[in-house]
């Protein structure tokens, strides 16, 4: 049973992540205590299905003693090496080779970082250095999506359009742009992929056209929208933006700290589109939250213009934990999962299952919207289908929504646009992916 004196504690002393200060003290907080599977304990003893796999990054779900095991012995032999002065760990030059070796094209090469936030500034700084090593530093203008997310690096906040990110903090938007997002389901072009693609497409252009092609370095997009509500794009979207970048002059960025790791169904999103990237930034699952690491996956054209502009000079860029041993090791171990240990396959299957059921409750008068791919949805609830109406209130109205779920035994996230997300772990069993819907119902009958 939880102690009192742990939720003071908590009160007095722990600053949350995205959190309410004041609301926090009020609500105070729900400690999670253990979990096994895709079930977890918090500390009134309450089991909770975790359709969420923590905060979409447990993709091989919890308790896997290979991954303890691989953490374990890696603490004895070497709990720590720099990658610095030349020097490195062999658990960090392996999940390297491992990665580089599953990677679209020629994304060859591989820079750790302690997590997504991490990865996408390195990518801001390693752009902005290859265009100086190339002779082009005035391509310094980078462009990103309406209702994208990279992070919360003083940076990467810029790139990230959620509003909530940005308020006091002094993000630095001359150089950050954004375009509108390709949100099927309010789209002002309407629902037509094709039409949908095209519109992308040309205010991609327009806004080339507008800074000076010249002048823009890159474009970040994520295969799917995580945290603007699980948006996603049109069959042949990504595609058609990368090759439209390509023509231009641009780096395509593709932003995978969610979507890879069997997220969607392979090890990486840009493969369900046949794309290669500049670069890739991933975390979560690449240790599937057991530990903290991120990487860019750099494209060999890329790494070789940075490697000679440098020639013999240092680049100043790097972290006491670049490429840490231990999560290097736990990241290796849990490769093993996705793959000798069939969790890319079992996610597919319960990737359909979940879309199916959820798809079943279409008919809701609540659902105005089901998308997802893979092990990575969500629901879009109106108080009026016909015009999209959003919950009144809906900021609010999803705080009450995630504290029914959590009654009702369930983790989702709750979006501040009414939406409902859920991203369990690819372990999840047929009856817990059904369990998961029903709970859903129940939380959709009490918000009627
Ligand atoms: N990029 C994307 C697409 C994300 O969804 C996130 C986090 O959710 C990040 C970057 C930031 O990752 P982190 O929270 O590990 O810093």
């Amino acid at each position: 049973m939880l102690s009192n004196s742990l939720v003071e504690l908590d009160r007095q002393h722990l600053i949350h992540p995205l959190a309410s200060p004041r609301g926090h003290e009020r609500s105070g907080v729900r400690v999670l205590a253990s979990a096994k599977g895709a079930t977890l304990t918090d500390g009134e003893g309450h089991r909770l299905l975790d359709g969420f796999a923590g905060l979409w990054c447990v993709n091989a779900g919890y308790g896997h003693e290979s991954v303890v095991e691989a953490a374990a012995e890696q603490m004895r032999r070497l709990p720590y090496a720099t990658g610095y002065f030349d020097m490195g760990s062999e658990p960090a030059i392996r999940l390297a080779a491992e990665l580089a070796e599953r990677a679209p094209g020629d994304l060859d090469h591989v820079y750790f970082t302690l997590g997504g936030s991490d990865a996408v500034d390195s990518t801001i700084r390693f752009i902005r250095y290859y265009n100086h090593a190339r002779g082009t530093p005035q391509k310094d203008q980078f462009i990103s999506l309406a209702q994208g997310f990279h992070g919360s690096s003083t940076a990467g906040a810029g790139l990230t359009a959620l509003p909530g990110f940005h308020f006091g903090f002094g993000v630095p938007f001359d150089w950050q742009h954004k375009i509108s997002s390709h949100y099927v389901y309010r789209n002002p072009v309407g629902q037509d992929p094709a039409a949908i693609i095209a519109a992308s497409v040309a205010e991609l252009r327009a806004k080339v056209e507008e800074l000076g092609a010249e002048r823009v370095a890159a474009f970040y997009a994520e295969p799917i929208q995580g945290s603007g509500g699980v948006l996603v794009p049109p069959a042949g979207w990504m595609k058609a933006m990368a090759e439209a970048c390509r023509e231009m002059d641009i780096l395509f960025v593709a932003d995978e700290v969610i979507t890879a790791f069997g997220r969607t169904g392979p090890l990486f999103a840009s493969e369900d589109e046949g794309i290669v990237p500049d670069f890739i930034t991933v975390a979560k699952g690449l240790t599937s939250g057991y530990a903290p690491l991120g990487a860019v996956l750099m494209a060999d054209h890329v790494y070789q213009a940075i490697a000679d502009g440098a020639g013999e000079a240092l680049i100043g860029h790097g972290y006491t934990y670049s490429g840490h041993p231990v999560s290097a090791a736990v990241g290796l171990a849990v490769l093993r999962l996705y793959e000798d240990g069939g969790l890319l396959e079992n996610g597919r299957k319960a990737g359909a299952r979940l879309m199916a059921g959820l798809h079943g409750l279409s008919d809701h008068p609540l659902v105005g919207d089901v998308r997802g791919r893979g092990m990575l949805a969500a629901i879009e609830l109106v108080t009026d289908k016909a015009a999209k109406t959003p919950l009144p209130a809906a900021a609010e109205a999803s705080r009450r929504i995630f504290d029914r779920a959590y009654r009702a035994g369930l983790i989702v996230r709750a979006f501040a646009n009414g939406a409902i997300g859920f991203a369990p772990p690819l372990c999840c069993t047929p009856e817990e992916i059904d369990e998961m819907v029903a709970r859903t119902l129940r939380v959709l009958d009490e918000t009627l």
